[in-house]
Formats: structure tokens, sequence, C-alpha cells
């Protein structure tokens, strides 16, 4: 026996989907992200809220939010996409990345074994998520403040569910993401934020412990698919803010989207394990908003300053 199948609260865990039986020793694999991690019986993936139980794949953040609040949509941040409205935002455990410089660790680095007791977040049907946002007044459900591909589940049950209620679906995201389930996924989504963190595998693999080839891979499928898309670029001097790097990040986006994209460009704040880079002058995002309405671009937004 390799762990529960049940919460404290004697309420199941949810079967993941994207992975596969190892073979060896009741081991699984998950499929979901890059990062395919090989789970030992009782263990977690690196997110930390995809367990192997018995020999099977179970999503410990299923049902279970941290985080549930009503948000303007411009706050997720979404610049064109159904401005003026609420958006019903949830987010849980857990994170694919483990950049050094996250402004949100409470939600990326916690688990529910360590602050909820095995899984006792209280249960939340995603019938019940989609029923608060229409009592709430939103016009969309936005999966957010965590990384929502780790909970990539409860994330398609509630996308689905809030289409068939005419609400929109949001997804403020890393983007990283392996392709088979990115297909899956992706046109559940009418609008998407993804974070594409600079344009330079040194910073991804030494900041983030992730691949830009991947992030780009996934921004440029979805891209293809027709969603609502804008881009944020969390600026962070000494390490993101260089002439070359904005230049390649420019480069890269007028090469593979419409100039008319929204890019977000934000400050960054000292937090979580990086704290030897200032917070970003406001300066730095004024100048770099300059370039790039230079180079073309035509949707320009500034946040943190
Ligand atoms: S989603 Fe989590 S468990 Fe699955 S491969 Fe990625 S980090 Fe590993």
């Amino acid at each position: 026996m390799a762990g529960s199948t049940m919460d404290a609260n004697n309420i199941p865990f949810h079967q993941g989907r994207f992975w596969r039986s190892d073979g060896a020793g009741d081991y699984v694999v998950c499929d979901l992200c890059p990062r395919n991690c090989r789970i030992p019986p009782g263990g977690t993936g690196w997110c930390g809220v995809r367990q192997n139980i018995d020999g099977q794949l179970f999503s410990l953040a299923y049902g279970r939010p941290v985080a549930l609040q009503i948000d303007p949509i411009e706050k997720k941040p979404l610049a064109e996409f159904l401005p003026g409205t609420k958006t019903f935002s949830i987010g849980t455990y857990g994170c694919n990345l483990d950049c050094s410089f996250c402004q949100n660790h409470h939600l990326s680095r916690g688990r529910y074994t360590e602050n909820e007791g095995n899984g006792s977040a209280d249960f939340v049907e995603p019938e019940e998520i989609v029923g608060m946002a229409l009592e709430s007044g939103c016009e969309s459900v936005a999966f957010t403040y965590n990384e929502p591909i780790v909970w990539a589940e409860y994330l398609a049950d509630i996308a689905e569910l809030a289409h068939a209620a005419n609400l929109a679906t949001v997804m403020v995201s890393n983007a990283y993401i392996a392709r088979k389930p990115a297909e899956k996924l992706l046109p559940l989504i009418d609008a998407a934020n993804f974070d594409m963190k600079g344009c330079s595998e040194d910073f991804y693999k030494n900041m983030t412990g992730g691949r830009l080839s991947d992030v780009l891979e996934t921004i440029k499928l979805y891209s293809s698919m027709g969603g609502h898309l804008e881009l944020t670029n969390l600026v962070i001097p000494g390490e993101n803010d260089s002439p070359e790097i904005i230049k390649a990040y420019l480069e890269w986006v007028a090469s593979n989207l419409p100039m008319s994209t929204p890019l977000h460009f934000s400050a960054y704040f000292p937090r979580h394990r990086f704290h030897t880079a200032p917070r970003t002058p406001p300066s730095t995002l004024m100048r770099i908003r300059e370039t790039a309405i230079a180079a073309g671009f035509t949707s320009l937004h500034l946040g943190n300053i």
C-alpha cells in the first residue's frame, strides 16, 4: 500500500490523466509537462500535487482550491479580453517550474500534505465553481494564481461546464506543458496570458529549472488555435532586462505572433529565494516600452508600478 486514495475527510482523490505505467515496481510516468516525472509508489512529481498511489496517478489538487476570488479581468492581466468585467479566479497549490524569484511562492510551493493535512482542503466540485461564478456576476472563470497546468483535470472539467453556462475561460500560465496534453486542454481556453520570462535558454535553466523552447512551442500552438493571447514578462534587473534579451524577446514575438499581441512588462519585487536584484525601476520598463513601440508593437502595458 503506498498512500490512500482518500483524503483526511474521506473524499476520494481524483484519478489523473496524461500518465502511463512504467512497468517497473509500480512506478508511473506523468506525461503532462516536459519534466515527464517518473514517480515511485507514494511519491509525488516535481510539482508536488500529482501522486503515485498504488501504481496509479492521482491529482491531489482536483477539487481542492486554496484561493477563490473575484478579480477585475485586467488584474490577470488581460488588457483586451472582456474589458471592464469580473472574473471568478481559482488557484491551488503546486507548480511545474521552480523560479527562484517566484512572486507567488506560498501557493506554488505549497503542499496539501504539509499545509492542508493529507489533502483535506474543502472539496469544491466543478459545478460549484461555475455556480459561484454565475452568482457573483462574473463573465469568465480564470485558472490562475499558481500554475493551472498541474491541475489540468480540474481545469478541464470546470472549463467544459463554464462554456455550457456561457462563461468564458481564462488561463494564466507558464506555458510549460507537453504537446499532447496541450492539444487537448488549450482548445478549452478562450483567453490566455502566458508568462514568457525572457528569451534566453540560460535564463530559463538557471532561474526557473525549465526550458524556453517548450514554452515557445506552447505559445505558438495556442496562437495557431485562434484563442485570445497576451504575454507577460517579469523584468528582473541584471537577469533578463539587458537590451540583447529584450531585443531577442521582441524579435521572437514579431516573427511568430501578430504585432498587435498585447505585451505586459511587469516590475519585479525581491521574493522567495532570489533577493540579489533590486526591484525593477520604472525607468527600465519605460525604456522597454519605447523599444517595443519603435519596433512596431501596438499594445504595451506596464505592471507593478
Ligand atoms: S505535471 Fe507535475 S508530475 Fe507531471 S511531469 Fe510535470 S512536474 Fe512532473
